[in-house]
């Protein structure tokens, strides 16, 4: 595995805690190997975004840290505890936004919360509270059929926001937006990761994305899935990072960086 940093310095903080720490994962289905030893640890409010071609086994590096798939050998731990059941305080959110069709907005919202038997007069607050933040409060009473793509995805940030989480994974949150409305929900998550001093990691299949929302950048290699490269990106979290050229000088890296993937 190799490590890059471009242009600046390591990003990872003197001091900072690893939260998770992921060893020597090896996961298959049936014949299928898809993911070899592959070793990772990310610090408590580090941002990572993990890019890398179809088939390479981000998917299941995610729904293994969300503890929904089980290592076939190897081990993940968060905050010292092994993983092995999905965890209280992580927030996941899935590429089909997951909505349960006959619940409202804010019964879809309160879910989580609900699983956890939250009191019913916290849920109707918390709920509140998230859907006004991200500007939905208005739709609380429709049901995920009435409303946009982007609008939807809303909803699915806000339920899974809305357990208050330390850890956020997300699996290609925002694929099937467009372009406009995809930038406007990626400045929303990194508003939120910025005051929830939460850990965040994000599969994505775009290098704009990856940039903008990853401090760190893992990219991944296929046949079997493991990691290819690590990037240090200087430029996460500023705020007019897409009007900066340093901004698509490093696509232009991570682009080139991923062609190597491709051709190797
Ligand atoms: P990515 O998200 O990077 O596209 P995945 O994690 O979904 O990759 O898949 C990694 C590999 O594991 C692929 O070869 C895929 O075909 C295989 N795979 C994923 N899920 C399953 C499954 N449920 N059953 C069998 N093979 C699977
Ligand atoms: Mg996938």
């Amino acid at each position: 595995m190799r490590r890059l940093s471009f242009g600046f310095g390591q990003t990872a903080k003197k001091g900072s805690v690893n939260m998770i720490k992921i060893e020597q994962l090896t996961i298959h289905y049936h014949q299928t190997c898809a993911l070899k030893e592959l070793s990772l640890a990310i610090n408590e409010h580090e941002s990572v975004a993990v890019i890398g071609p179809s088939g390479c086994g981000k998917s299941t590096l995610l729904l293994a840290i969300a503890g929904l798939i089980k290592p076939s050998q190897g081990h993940i731990s968060i905050n010292q505890a092994q993983v092995c059941k999905p965890r209280a305080s992580t927030g996941v959110i899935l590429q089909e936004y997951g909505l349960m069709p006959w619940k409202t907005v804010q019964q879809n919202v309160a879910l989580g919360l609900q699983i956890r038997h939250c009191p019913k007069q916290q849920i109707k607050q918390q709920v509140q509270a998230i859907l006004e933040q991200l500007h939905i409060a208005e739709y609380a009473d429709r049901y995920p059929i009435q409303l946009s793509g982007g609008q939807q995805q809303r909803v699915a940030i806000a339920r899974a926001l809305a357990i208050e989480p330390d850890l956020l994974l997300m699996d290609e949150p925002f694929s099937a937006l467009d372009t406009i409305v995809r930038e406007e929900l990626q400045q929303v998550v990194l508003g939120l990761y910025r005051v929830r001093r939460m850990a965040m990691l994000i599969v994505t299949h775009n290098i704009e994305e990856a940039v903008f929302l990853g401090k760190r950048i893992i990219i991944m290699q296929p046949n079997p899935g493991r990691i290819k490269t690590v990037i240090d990106n200087p430029y996460f979290g500023s705020e007019d990072l897409r009007s900066q050229l340093a901004y698509h000088e490093m696509c232009m890296k991570l682009r080139s960086e991923l062609e190597r993937v491709e051709h190797d």
